[in-house]
């Protein structure tokens, strides 16, 4: 049902224009001209009470005039009568409009937006739009838009949020030569969204890679859930990555989540691969729907140059994918076609004497051989070799190899010439750029595009054991105590309900009860003040360290609270928390904020006071599987530290991740409570002695 409904939409029979123009330069005019020039080959209904014909059609006064049931209507009259014509559009059997018009809620006009998709639903009508170019369908020669001509054919297919970006990139197409079956402008998205027409695009024969130009979704989960199943690369340009991390924030999760970081980790999540930028886009959308993914990480490099060969070989490692010498016996066959002085190692380098029969015979057999996963070709323009030859040496090569599985990338560098021989090796399914840190970058494109698949499919973890129910009694507690955030030992009853391990802590409210407790829970002992109005208790003087006898217990005591009423006079002081004192391990952050677009979402990085100093921190939407969280932890610059470094043995990342992977449930779980929360720092042993929190942050959402 939905899938027919936007096929009405994306590649609909029978089109009605309503607010179709006789006046050349109106948008109603266009779009009649852009259809009937591009070659629809459906009916089209022009829908205009004013006129008889326009470009040849007949015109009818309302869509309820024309004669046969209608697939898509394309609107632009003004939005005030936008609502007029939807009963109407309801019984011509309309699956989906098309609605051009703005001065919807893009220009604050929301209950509008809201009136017209209610209306369109109430009639079974989905809505594109509003505030949109269009649709563009390469393979239905159904251009339903006011960009000026279908884009330049290919597997690519387009949603994008901005329209005018939409129809310079539909020009781009042609100049870039990179192929798209459809243009999506998607607009408003009060209704039809990313993620209903990835659904849609994924089973489309004609579509091989799908490619997004975002601002901002409004449901972040649920392009999530579908971008994780689909079959086909997603490559997604983000854009608006400054604007959103600005919110006041209560913990330091909340100061250091910004939109970059959120939208990253919810791409890397679902599989979707990130572009730079827009010519980035286009670059990785190119391979994406040319290629398939490249599988493993032996990188083979094939070049005429050792600059290129350089330049791709640094590219190689600032993507990911470091190259590594090729085995002997690679190298002593491709040794047969070069000079002596060549190189066959990798980058093999066939020298500036290579031609079309060299470049043919050692990419040939270089797919061919099983330790190589895909290959990079550069080709540097001579005065004694003809780039469009080399091109169909390469070509050939892939044909007779057979190995379909094996991707290539190319980079010829050069003049005119060199640009016949990319154009030639476009046209022929064989991604080509003008430099080689563009080849090796589409090439990691599909490595990225491998590695996340991977990922998703791997086996989900066991459910872990919490007590939600304890959880939700210790937060409930706190509430009807007229309070929005926990007190450090609340918040480590409620981790210790989610199976995090956390340093024993007990409130004293006199010197006497602290000393006992001090006593039971063996010396040394850390005190630290408790008091929901101190939430950064260090800089209160509210914490003191390697306590060791009763009579420093007693002192410290007293210092605490002296120091927190000379820090807040009229501070609500609930006592003191006496807890063991946790040997040194390596400092680390594990915190939450509530994402305004995907939820719950987890952050770790090292941790301690200097952490929003070095903001050495990754993110991750909640869930985050324990696979996931081990990925986490190489992600950060100071991953070495937890590897081991210097002599000192490696961290139990084993334990760390799994505390992610339960700090990640509790964040979901609890996501109608918890607003932010931190434990920081989390102390982390070595191998196989886990982890300890010392202190812990929860903050309530306000009810
Ligand atoms: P703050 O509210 O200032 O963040 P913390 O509870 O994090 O207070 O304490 C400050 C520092 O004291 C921590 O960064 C940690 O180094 C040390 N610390 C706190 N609690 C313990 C403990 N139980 N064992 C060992 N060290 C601790
Ligand atoms: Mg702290």
């Amino acid at each position: 049902m939905e899938q027919e409904a936007l096929t009405g939409v994306i590649e609909p029979k029978t089109v009605a224009v309503i607010g179709a123009s006789a006046t050349p330069g109106k948008i109603g005019y266009s779009v009649v001209q852009n259809l009937v020039n591009d070659g629809f080959k459906g009916t089209i209904y022009p829908i205009n009470p004013g006129v008889d014909e326009i470009l040849g059609l007949k015109a009818y006064p309302s869509i309820a005039d024309v004669p046969t049931n209608v697939d898509a209507a394309i609107i632009t009259i003004p939005a005030k009568a936008v609502l007029s014509v939807i009963d109407d559009c309801g019984k011509k059997g309309v699956k989906g409009i098309i609605v051009i018009t703005s001065g919807f809620s893009e220009t604050g006009n929301r209950e509008l937006e809201q009136e017209l998709v209610s209306k369109a639903h109430a009639n079974g009508i989905r809505v594109l739009g509003p505030n949109i170019i269009g649709v563009l369908s390469n393979s239905a020669s159904f251009n339903g838009s006011f960009a000026p001509f279908l884009p330049y054919s290919g597997k690519g297919a387009l949603i994008s949020q901005s329209g005018a970006l939409l129809i310079a990139l539909d020009a781009a197409t042609y100049t870039r030569r990179v192929g798209f079956e459809k243009l999506i402008s998607i607009g408003n998205m009060a209704d039809i969204d990313f993620a209903d027409l990835i659904e849609w695009l994924d089973k489309d024969p004609n579509t091989s890679c799908i490619s997004l130009y975002i601002e901002g979704f409004k449901n972040g989960r649920s392009f999530m859930e579908v971008a994780q199943k689909t079959s086909k690369p997603i490559v997604a340009l983000k854009a608006g990555v400054s604007e959103h991390g600005a919110a006041a924030a209560a913990s330091h999760t909340g100061s250091l989540a910004g939109a970059a970081k959120v939208y990253g980790a919810a791409f890397q999540q679902s599989g979707v691969i990130q572009a730079s930028d827009l010519n980035n886009l286009f670059d990785r959308t190119l391979a994406l729907s040319l290629q398939p993914p490249l599988k493993g990480d032996n990188l083979l490099i094939i070049t005429n140059g050792g600059g290129v060969g350089v330049l791709a070989t640094d590219a190689a490692e600032k993507y990911g994918i470091p190259l590594k010498f090729a085995p002997k016996d690679v190298q002593a066959e491709l040794k047969k076609h070069m000079p002596e002085f060549g190189s066959a190692k990798n980058p093999v380098d066939l020298t500036g004497q290579a031609g079309y029969d060299w470049y043919y015979e050692s990419l040939r057999y270089a797919i061919g051989h099983e330790w190589v996963d895909g290959v990079v070709v550069l080709y540097c323009e001579t005065a004694v070799t003809n780039p469009l030859e080399i091109a169909q040496g390469l070509k050939k090569a892939i044909d007779e190899a057979g190995a379909k599985d094996k991707p290539v990338t190319v980079s010829f560098v050069g003049g005119e010439k060199s640009d016949e021989g990319i154009r030639w090796l476009v046209e022929n399914g064989i991604p080509a750029y003008t430099a080689p840190d563009l080849a090796v970058n589409a090439m990691a494109a599909l490595r990225e595009y491998a590695r996340s698949r991977e990922l998703i499919s791997s086996a989900p973890d066991a459910e872990f054991e919490v007590d939600e129910k304890l959880a939700r009694e210790i937060i409930k507690n706190a509430r009807e105590d007229g309070r929005d955030s926990l007190t450090e030992i609340e918040a480590k009853e409620v981790f210790r309900a989610y199976g995090l391990p956390t340093t024993t802590t007990k409130l004293a409210r006199t010197a006497d009860e602290a000393v006992e407790l001090a006593k039971k829970i063996g010396f040394p002992v850390v005190m630290k003040i408790v008091s929901p109005d101190i939430l950064h208790k260090s800089d209160a003087g509210g914490v003191k360290v390697n306590i060791k006898d009763e009579q420093a217990a007693r002192e410290a005591y007293q210092t605490i609270l002296d120091n927190a009423k000379a820090y807040k006079a009229d501070a609500n002081i609930h006592g003191v928390a006496v807890q063991e004192m946790a040997p040194w391990g390596t400092e680390v952050i594990l915190g939450s904020v509530n994402d305004p677009t995907f939820g719950p979402t987890m952050m770790f990085g090292l941790g301690g006071i200097f952490v929003e100093v070095l903001k050495d921190v990754t993110f991750r939407v909640a869930p985050v599987s324990q696979n996931q969280a081990k990925n986490m932890l190489g992600e950060i610059r100071g991953a070495p530290i937890l590897r081991g470094v210097r002599g000192e043995a490696p961290r139990d990342q084993k334990a760390l991740a799994e505390t992610i992977s339960r700090y990640s449930k509790m964040i979901l779980d609890l996501r109608d409570e918890i607003s932010e929360s931190d434990a920081n720092p989390v102390l982390v042993y070595e191998e196989g002695k886990g982890i300890k929190v010392v202190d812990a942050r929860i903050i309530l959402k306000k009810k």
